[in-house]
């Protein structure tokens, strides 16, 4: 599965960035919050020395003057003359240039740095002058205001949350998915071996979450679909099967008919039959072999074969075929090539090959068959020259009933189930078919037995 469109890669992206646009609501809140606190606070302190200090100077001013240097009641306090002459107190530098000003503690910006400036002018005046400016002057750092703590969860703990969610809502979507690969696995095996036999693995102390409950029902429809098919299949071979005998007493006597009408009219209506009762008898001898194949129900006779002579047997039982249509058959043998085979189910599809051939071939063509060993194994192929089959047709040959040209009362007709019956001897032996073909110029089959 593609890594960055599979379902699991994307929940996870999805849950981490989620989780990261919450931490930056929730922290650009807090930070928020905590920032306005402590401007709070800072400007709740600064007031109160202030006032602390203006009331302490109204009532007893020389003592206040006094202790100005030492005490910790004058930290970011400073005292001025009316017209701004620092005289005592903390000498804030950026809070001196700033503009004296009654009223409320407020925010004050200096070169960049923000200040909280609280002014209050007193009144009570000694001697020489008219009045005292006392300031407060807090600075405002956001960084320190928000504290170390907050630098901590913004640089350590997030990302080690943000790494968690990913990893963990990875592993967990990542678990989840397990049974739906499996689901993935059994269908793709099911359709390359085309073995309907196989079912998803599900883990007995799985969960039964919605997963396992679907894994289970597929299996049960494909516990229905195979029991289905083996009817199926039970159908075909009890119909073949019993359908033999009433066909071959047909074809019997039709064939001993044939021999006593006297008339033409009655000949050609005899022929038709013994005909129609070939073409069905041959139809059911593959449809029961087919059915055979499939149930693993036909014996096979395994020996070591020489493919040379089996090619010759089937050049031989085709003769006359070709000869009718003027078909020219070549056959080229390579010394000694044998394989472990069914030598009677070979011949058979050997000979389906080269009657295909003359029949699809050229009239006065040519049929080569040819026995070789090839590094896949030995290889019988068929050519003829004839009319080729097209791309769209050349993929479905090989299906039951498939015919190019379906023409089903065609004498010669085999009802679509030669190249299907060749197909399945060849795999029943665990081997392979190919076909390649030029349209217009011609076609060739082949046989790989290992
Ligand atoms: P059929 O019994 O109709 O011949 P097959 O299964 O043997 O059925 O073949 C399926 C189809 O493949 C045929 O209808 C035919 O059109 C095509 N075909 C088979 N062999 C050849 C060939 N040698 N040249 C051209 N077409 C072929």
């Amino acid at each position: 599965m593609k890594k960055f469109t599979s379902i699991k890669t994307r929940i996870t992206m999805w849950y981490t960035g989620l989780m990261l646009v919450l931490i930056a609501i929730v922290l650009t809140l807090v930070g928020a919050l905590s920032y306005q606190l402590s401007i709070d606070n800072v400007e709740k302190n600064v007031t109160l020395r202030v006032t602390q200090i203006s009331e302490k100077m109204s009532k007893r001013q020389r003592d206040v003057f006094r202790s100005v240097e030492n005490r910790e009641e004058f930290k970011n306090v400073s005292i001025y003359t009316s017209d701004g002459q620092y005289i005592a107190g903390e000498y804030i530098y950026d809070a001196a240039n700033i503009k004296f000003r009654e009223g409320r503690a407020r925010r004050e910006s200096v070169d960049g740095k923000e200040y909280i400036v609280y002014d209050v002018l007193t009144h009570t005046a000694p001697g020489e002058h008219t009045g005292f400016w006392i300031r407060g002057a807090e600075s405002v750092n956001s960084t320190v205001l928000l504290g170390r703590s907050a630098v901590v969860v913004t640089l350590v703990i997030i990302p080690i949350i943000l790494l968690l969610t990913a990893f963990g809502g990875y592993y967990i979507t990542g678990k989840a998915f397990v049974p739906i690969n499996e689901i993935i696995k059994t269908a793709n095996k099911i359709a390359a071996e085309n073995d309907i036999k196989q079912r998803i693995r599900t883990e007995s102390e799985a969960k039964p979450d919605e997963i396992y409950e679907l894994s289970v029902t597929l299996n049960r429809m494909l516990d229905k679909i195979e029991s289905l098919i083996l009817q199926e299949k039970q159908f075909t071979s009890d119909a073949s099967h019993e359908l033999r005998t009433p066909i071959s007493v047909i074809l019997a006597e039709s064939e001993y008919l044939l021999d006593i009408v006297q008339n033409d009219k009655e000949r050609e209506l005899a022929q038709n039959i013994v005909d129609k009762a070939r073409q069905m008898s041959k139809l059911v001898t593959r449809l029961l072999l087919l059915a055979r194949i499939d149930r693993n129900s036909q014996k096979i006779n395994k020996e070591r074969i020489n493919l040379g002579a089996v090619a010759d047997i089937a050049v031989d039982m085709m003769r006359k075929e070709a000869e009718e249509k003027g078909t020219e058959l070549f056959v080229t043998v390579d010394e000694n090539v044998i394989a472990e085979a069914d030598e009677a189910l070979i011949i058979s599809a050997v000979t389906n090959l080269i009657a295909n051939a003359i029949k699809y071939g050229k009239e006065s063509g040519y049929v080569g068959v040819a026995v070789s060993r090839t590094e896949l194994g030995t290889e019988i192929t068929v050519s003829d020259n004839g009319s080729g089959i097209s791309a769209e047709h050349i993929d479905k040959i090989w299906d039951r009933f498939y015919r190019v040209d379906d023409v089903r009362n065609d004498n010669d007709a085999g009802y679509g189930l030669g190249l299907a019956l060749v197909k399945s001897i060849v795999e029943l032996h665990g081997g392979t078919v190919f076909v390649r073909s030029n349209p217009g110029e011609g076609t060739q089959f082949g046989i790989i037995l290992k």
